[in-house]
């Protein structure tokens, strides 16, 4: 059977064009959107997944095990974790082991938030902070440091020991209030 030709374009007419020019000059009298970002920065939502943070107890102690779960959860490899032993002398958390390297390249980081929902200890948490821009790429591979919670009120800098007659469960636990009074004059005077 004999293949039917095509069906022709319909020819568009003289005004429709008109259809476009009048869209464009509706668009010229409507209140621009734009935000006067930097100068004013837009809240975000209250869970936004920012930059990350590596937590501490509240005695000072990191929450990091260096377990690297979170590196494992990671779909874009955008985390990479040295563990290391604590000791009696030199400790960063109450378990065993403690994230001695710690790093978050965010020109990988697509910020899905799985690598939070991998931690066991909620050592990684996300903030709002989304300024996560540089002009370099070496600046966008966050350490340790730069992840770190800030010392607060009772908090002292590791390597500490735990507080007294803790274990690694009451930490777990949030069952430690603070860095103890002895421990925290012995810093004092060691300054
Ligand atoms: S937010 Fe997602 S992409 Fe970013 S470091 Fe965590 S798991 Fe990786
Ligand atoms: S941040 Fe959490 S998951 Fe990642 S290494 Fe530390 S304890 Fe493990």
């Amino acid at each position: 059977m004999p293949k039917e030709p095509p069906a022709e374009k319909p020819k568009p007419g003289l005004l429709e064009p008109l259809g476009g020019f009048l869209v464009t000059g509706g668009t010229m009298f409507k209140k621009p959107n734009t935000e006067m970002y930097p100068e004013v920065k837009t809240p975000t939502a209250p869970r936004y997944h920012g930059r990350h943070q590596l937590n501490r107890h509240p005695d000072g102690l990191e929450k990091c095990i260096g377990c690297e779960l979170c590196a494992w959860a990671c779909p874009a490899d955008a985390i990479y974790v040295e563990g290391a032993d604590n000791t009696e002398d030199e400790r960063f958390s109450p378990g065993e082991r403690y994230g001695r390297v710690y790093q978050i390249n965010y020109l990988r980081c697509i910020g899905c938030g799985l690598c939070i929902e991998a931690c066991p200890t909620r050592a990684l948490t996300m903030t709002n902070e989304y300024e996560l821009a540089d002009d370099n790429r070496a600046d966008l591979i966050f350490e340790k440091d730069d992840l770190l919670a800030p010392l607060r009120n009772g908090m002292l800098a590791p390597p500490h020991a735990m507080y007294p007659g803790a274990d690694e469960g009451s930490y777990y636990r949030g069952e430690v209030p603070g860095a103890p009074s002895e421990l925290a004059e012995a810093e004092g005077a060691a300054k």
